[in-house]
């Protein structure tokens, strides 16, 4: 059986240079996360608007910030004020008719009445996930936070609502992409993330791992399991970690990006691949050199 693809021991200082080199400026507005930088100074919002834009994340950057923005339209800019503190009927007048991909708009009125529910009993997301957290690590505070959204399974939620909201301890098949994209939103402090939440360490997080981080991930060595589930997770976390314990998910960003920007071609093309600094660890060059 072949041995299992590592990075170079070199891959700690590959990574940082990656980092450093990165074009922040051109990849921001490009992200979901794009749309959410106006929030910054207010955590409620910068809560409710990161829930409505981690749903949304499915499918291609630019899709994702036309239907958050269509969203925000329809609530004449206030989630808050007029999409989760408003009554039932007056959610679903507002988000008729709208869609994303297979996300519905009276999806979207039961997230917000959602968000109403836990806001009236005092609560947060915050406070769900770090009750969760001091319970049951991680996956337990994306446990508790996916329960806070879904709500009682009373049948009053409407058809694919719920598994909007997956749970690692209840779906191991799932890397809970989304809720854990919202949650490194709320807890990193250095932008493009919102910093708004402050009970919970930037060293507990966790990778949200979708297609593009799972591809380069993959192909550093940061993993050899060729499934996208949450011990996926776990384990490129746990390599990322290896190089900054203190900041796990520092690289998301960068390594996400560096496939949707097409940065990263995904294949061997000398052209791109020459200057490119992790190509020492990268599985696609392994015993080559350019040029040879
Ligand atoms: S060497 Fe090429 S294929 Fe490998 S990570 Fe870099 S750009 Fe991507």
């Amino acid at each position: 059986m072949a041995a299992a693809h590592r990075p170079t021991p070199g891959f700690p200082e590959h990574l940082r240079a990656l980092y450093e080199r990165f074009p922040f400026e051109r990849s921001i507005p490009e992200d979901p996360v794009a749309g959410l930088q106006g929030f910054r100074s207010d955590r409620r919002a910068a809560e409710v608007g990161g829930i409505f834009a981690a749903t949304l994340a499915i499918g291609n950057t630019t899709a994702i910030r036309g239907s958050f923005a269509e969203l925000l339209r329809r609530a004449d800019g206030d989630l808050v004020r007029h999409l989760v503190d408003v009554p039932t009927p007056e959610r679903l007048r507002r988000v008729a008719g709208f869609r994303h991909r297979w996300i519905r708009g009276d999806q979207m009125a039961h997230l917000a009445s959602r968000l109403h529910a836990v806001h009236a009993k005092g609560g947060s997301l915050e406070r769900a996930f770090a009750d969760g957290l001091a319970d049951g690590g991680f996956a337990g505070g994306l446990d508790r936070l996916s329960a806070a959204l879904r709500g009682p399974d009373d049948g009053t939620a409407p058809a694919g609502y719920r598994v909007l909201f997956p749970s690692p301890l209840d779906d191991a098949g799932s890397a809970c992409k989304r809720l854990t994209l919202f949650v490194r939103w709320m807890v990193r402090t250095e932008p493009p993330d919102l910093g708004v939440w402050s009970s919970v360490p930037i060293s507990a997080l966790r990778i949200p791992l979708d297609q593009h981080t799972f591809w380069i991930a993959y192909n550093l060595g940061l993993t050899a399991r060729k499934t996208r589930n949450w011990r996926t997770v776990e384990e490129v976390t746990e390599a990322l970690r290896a190089v900054d314990v203190h900041d796990p998910v520092k690289y998301d960003f960068v390594l996400c990006h560096t496939g949707i920007s097409g940065d990263c071609p995904k294949h061997r093309d000398i052209a791109v691949c020459g200057p490119c600094v992790v190509r020492p660890d990268c599985r696609l060059w392994r015993g080559r050199r350019v040029g040879a």
